[in-house]
């Protein structure tokens, strides 16, 4: 079974998770966006063993601490999709464009892709990738537990930014849509920022979206 807890880390409080099976409590840290001490102590304090990183897409909020946390514990880096390759290379001038401390570029050790699947421990998750946001952006999801990790795709009440280099309204409003919405009312997910939420909720009452769908 999976289980979660959410660590807000950076100056954009983003929701870094520390998500892990409790069967063999093997852990994948979430977008280490930064704050890597906070990540520890809840590393620390759940005894879970960290087992690698997943990346949602490669703003440095998300991403920023991911070269640190994999070269400090050894961890492979999986994701995001190749789209955001340009963001990744882009992470030293993101840490000035949002004064954030410099962030280091680094190479995923694996790509993702639409349709994959990805284990932690016992658990599979599957891959989403749901462009519009970031053109890379991926979101990881478990059936059995029907809770998404959606980054910033969608938030309670609002939607992922489309205003940046690669982003676009069209493509995130479809892949919130045919991507996230066809995985049913009843999931509920982390966002990127702030508070948890479920799709149902979301389609019935977020302005963005709400009312296309019935
Ligand atoms: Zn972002
Ligand atoms: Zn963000």
């Amino acid at each position: 079974m999976l289980k979660y807890r959410i660590i807000p880390v950076t100056p954009f409080d983003q929701n870094c998770s520390l998500i892990w099976c409790d069967e063999t409590l093997k852990a994948a840290v979430v977008d280490p966006g930064g704050d890597l001490d906070r990540v520890y102590a809840a590393v620390q304090a759940e005894g879970v063993t960290l087992d690698k990183i997943l990346l949602t897409h490669a703003h440095i909020d998300h991403a920023g601490a991911t070269a640190d946390l994999s070269e400090e514990h050894s961890l492979p880096i999986i994701g995001p999709h190749q789209g955001d390759d340009f963001w990744i290379q882009g992470l030293p001038e993101q840490g000035k464009m949002f004064g954030f401390k410099a962030a280091r570029v680094f190479e995923p050790t694996h790509w993702l892709q639409d349709g994959e699947s990805v284990q932690v421990g016992n658990v599979t998750l599957s891959v989403l990738h749901c462009p519009g946001h970031t053109p890379g952006h991926v979101v990881f999801f478990d059936p059995v537990s029907k809770l998404a990790i959606v980054g910033d795709v969608l938030f309670n009440g609002s939607i992922g930014r489309t205003d940046f280099p690669g982003g676009d309204h069209a493509t995130l409003i479809s892949s919130i849509k045919d991507k996230l919405f066809s995985l049913g009312d009843d999931v509920e997910f982390i966002p990127g920022h702030g508070p948890m939420s479920t799709f149902g909720y979301e389609k019935k009452t977020n302005p963005f979206v709400r009312g296309q769908w019935g």
